[in-house]
């Protein structure tokens, strides 16, 4: 049993998309073992997307992550991180693959709907930047 960390987007929360994001999330397997609706400060996404900084999208990405409100997630299953990667689909909508949430729902590569770790290190310190253990179905 493996944790990764989700993120659905401001995008995909304000344009009505959170349910069903999550209900392909449930149909693919994963169980939601935590969740919660926040919207980050400039700080926290800086923070959150600290591995970006030097990039040339990263005051766009800040911008885009803090327009609205964010549904963060735990997500537990066999190979969860891998799985929920494969679900999201390509960063850019456009080259992802047909019936994949950024596909379905992302607008654009900068309003792509989702996040989601990419290997196990990430995972921890994305899900420990915003769930305590408590926080966590075990
Ligand atoms: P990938 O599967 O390509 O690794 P990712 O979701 O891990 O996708 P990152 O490369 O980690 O994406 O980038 C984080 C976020 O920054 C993306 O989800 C997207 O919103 C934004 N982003 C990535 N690349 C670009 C780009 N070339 N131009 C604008 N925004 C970008
Ligand atoms: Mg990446």
């Amino acid at each position: 049993m493996e944790k990764t960390f989700s993120m659905i987007k401001p995008e995909a929360v304000l344009g009505g998309n959170a349910g069903k994001i999550m209900t392909a999330v449930e149909e693919s397997g994963l169980k939601i073992v935590a969740q919660k609706m926040l919207r980050l400060s400039p700080e926290q996404a800086g923070s959150f997307y600290a591995v970006h900084r030097d990039k040339a999208f990263f005051d766009e990405l800040i911008e885009n992550i803090t327009a609205g409100p964010v549904i963060v997630q735990v997500l537990a299953g066999e190979n969860a991180i891998e799985e929920y990667r494969r679900l999201m689909g390509a960063a850019n909508p456009a080259a992802a693959e047909e019936g994949t949430l950024r596909r379905l729902y992302g607008i654009s590569i900068e309003k792509n709907a989702v996040h989601g770790s990419d290997c196990a290190e990430t995972a921890e310190r994305e899900i420990s930047f915003f769930f305590n253990q408590l926080e966590i179905m075990q």
